[in-house]
């Protein structure tokens, strides 16, 4: 079922889920009741699973309203770095 956004005459801006079939029928606004008319807006098309999209997209999410953080990020939470058991990188120089 596709997404509409839709306006009522109070200018209450809202998505619907509309069957395809009843897509040019009149619809009640989820908010006030009067009639609502389906707004021309850009399709959603999917960019996959992509972690570049995600990031683009999560960047323009909060570019205008950061996260909120509810609690300070903990810092001893880090994992521990791997000890290699390996007698050759014994050998190796030390930073
Ligand atoms: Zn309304």
């Amino acid at each position: 079922m596709p997404l509409y956004e839709i306006r009522c005459e109070a200018q209450h801006d809202t998505e619907v889920n509309i069957p395809l079939a009843q897509a040019d029928d009149p619809v009640a606004c989820p908010e006030c009741g009067t009639a609502a008319r389906r707004r021309i807006s850009s399709p959603r098309i999917g960019r996959g699973n992509d972690p570049r999209a995600r990031l683009i997209e999560s960047t323009q999410a909060t570019a205008h309203q950061p996260g909120v953080v509810d609690a300070i990020p903990a810092s001893g939470n880090r994992r521990p770095t791997p000890v290699s058991r390996d007698p050759r990188h014994a050998k190796l120089p030390r930073p």
